[in-house]
């Protein structure tokens, strides 16, 4: 008997889940990922027990059509792109087909979704296994609900810190991708409480708002800039208004929250010595640039991307951002309070 095999679908999608899914608020971000991907406008995330115990994530976006149902729960499937050219050229937030295949494989999991055209569709795909599949009356839009996550994995429910500390990664985690996306309104409850709630106005600022305070938007510059491969927007804070941690600094490269140290040092830059030690600004930036100027195949979660002309974009911020700073001191105090 040969001692090679390949591994089963359901074990082999549990294997990956360990790399796509770490904790509730991963499957938070899948889930939110794949409705802003749907074209919604309104999301709806409601959570129990810091999301062991539910995460469940409703959209009013272009839902999936019956004969895709099976499909989407499959490893590598995914309607986002086709051809190895595709993967170059990356506009959506999704395209590796992973995160349904490893979420139904490490909890119990409830579709309901309808198309505009045909009926809906409610399924239930539970530790990788489709259990069910019907046609029902469902609105239009998907609503996803993860249930008892990683209740077949207690390795990984071990891992899983307090519900504080996970509901915190949760809350973050939405804070940063309504703040990508101030044309979708989102609301976020735990345990039926409601957290966070944006008006998806389109309205960077009036996001911010919503997300840090009325006050702090308040004390924030907008500012944009460009050069011949990249443009750089958004909102900064001024010297004086700060925090004693960096989580308040967003990146986003063409609507995807992303982390990148390098990029962050620049941003720091522009403030020169205006900054006290130990103080970090609060910052919501946005920068586009062409799709094949970034690879953002590089880790499952996609959250590190790495760039091309890295460099060249961190002079950008750090430039405009002093430029815009130092335009500011030049405006008298009481002009501002006018
Ligand atoms: P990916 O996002 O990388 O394509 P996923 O496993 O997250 O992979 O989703 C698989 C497929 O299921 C998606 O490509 C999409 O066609 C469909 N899908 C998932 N969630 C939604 C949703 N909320 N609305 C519409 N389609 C969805
Ligand atoms: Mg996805």
């Amino acid at each position: 008997m040969p001692k090679i095999h390949q591994l089963s679908a359901t074990l082999s999608n549990q294997i990956s889940a360990g790399e796509v899914v770490e904790r509730p608020a991963s499957v938070v971000k899948e889930l939110v990922e794949n409705a802003i991907d749907a074209k919604s406008t309104q999301i709806d995330i409601n959570v129990k027990e810091a999301g062991i115990a539910l995460v469940q994530v409703i959209d009013n976006g272009i839902g999936i059509a019956a004969e895709d149902v099976p499909t989407a729960f499959l490893r590598h499937a995914t309607s986002k792109i086709l051809t190895v050219k595709d993967l170059f050229n990356v506009t959506s937030l999704g395209f590796r087909g992973e995160a349904l295949a490893s979420i139904a494989a490490v909890a119990d999991v409830t579709l309901e979704t309808a198309t505009e055209s045909g009926l809906g569709t409610v399924a239930q795909v539970k530790g990788g296994e489709l259990l069910s599949q019907h046609t029902a009356a469902v609105r239009q839009g998907t609503q996803i609900s993860v249930r008892d996550l990683f209740y077949n994995t207690p390795a990984r429910l071990k891992y899983v810190k307090s519900q504080q500390t996970e509901l915190g990664k949760i809350v973050d985690i939405v804070n940063r991708l309504a703040l990508a996306h101030p044309e979708i309104a989102f609301t976020l409850r735990h345990d039926d409480k409601l957290v966070l709630k944006t008006a998806g106005h389109d309205d960077l600022q009036q996001t911010i708002a919503g997300i840090y305070g009325v006050a702090t938007a308040k004390n924030m510059l907008d500012f944009q800039g460009e050069d011949l491969d990249f443009k750089v927007s958004g909102y900064f804070s001024l010297p004086d208004t700060t925090r004693a941690s960096r989580n308040y600094l967003t990146l986003m490269i063409n609507g995807r929250y992303i982390k990148n140290y390098q990029l962050a040092k620049a941003v720091l830059a522009g403030y020169g010595s205006k900054l006290m030690v130990g103080r970090y600004p609060i910052a919501v930036i946005a920068i586009e640039m062409a799709p094949l100027l970034v690879d953002v195949n590089v880790h499952p979660t996609k959250q590190e991307v790495r760039l091309s002309k890295e460099g060249q974009l961190a002079d950008l911020l750090t430039t405009t951002i002093k430029a815009r700073l130092s335009k500011e001191n030049l405006i008298p105090e009481a002009l501002h309070n006018l």
